[in-house]
């Protein structure tokens, strides 16, 4: 009996995993590289401070451990705009009774995470004309001013993207699945058209 489960349980796995890696990789191909990237920084330890010294932490809006919750207490969600932060929440609520859960993977910068994802992304992509496509510089950037929040996972993103209006939650750059800012007008009905990524929108 306990061989039969085992064996049940061993061709269950073979069956899950690769459907749940498959999963996962489809997503990086739909959503671009932005949300990575920002997992994969080398920020080195960031002393946090925010002071402008080139080594961003946690006090320059960074997440280290990953995304958080939108009731999260760190600098990333506290930085946002008030009336954002109030839509996001309230959202993610009404996700969660779809069974659907909202997380954050950025939300607030500081010009100097800002400029250090903007940097990298120079790097990452080759040249500054193909890194201004998913990472804007610090005077452009929603994040710096709190007006803006990247959500995940792919499922949390899908469900805003499909029911964010109804909070003014849009979806603004058709290039980011993941990058919402408050368009207040949506709550009638529908977002505004997006803009095909950030160069486009300046
Ligand atoms: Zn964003």
């Amino acid at each position: 009996m306990l061989v039969a489960v085992g064996l049940a349980v061993a061709a269950l796995a073979t069956v899950v995993v690769p459907a749940v890696v498959e999963r996962a990789l489809d997503g990086l191909a739909a959503n671009g590289a932005t949300v990575e990237l920002e997992r994969m920084l080398p920020f080195g330890d960031g002393d946090g401070d925010g002071d402008g010294d080139g080594e961003p932490g946690v006090a320059d809006g960074l997440l280290p451990s990953g995304p958080v919750s939108p009731y999260a207490d760190v600098p990333a969600i506290a930085g946002l705009e008030p009336d954002l932060l109030a839509a996001l929440r309230a959202a993610s609520d009404a996700a969660a009774i779809d069974g659907v859960e909202v997380v954050v993977n950025s939300g607030w910068r500081s010009a100097t995470l800002q400029q250090a994802m903007l940097d990298e992304a120079v790097v990452t992509y080759g040249s500054a004309e193909e890194a201004a496509r998913w990472v804007s510089t610090p005077d452009d950037s929603a994040h710096v001013t709190g007006d803006a929040v990247d959500v995940g996972g792919w499922d949390g993103a899908a469900w805003l993207g499909e029911h964010g209006w109804a909070w003014g939650l849009c979806q603004t750059y058709a290039n980011e699945s993941w990058h919402f800012e408050l368009r207040p007008e949506a709550v009638g009905g529908a977002c505004p058209p997006m803009a095909s990524d950030p160069t486009a929108a300046h």
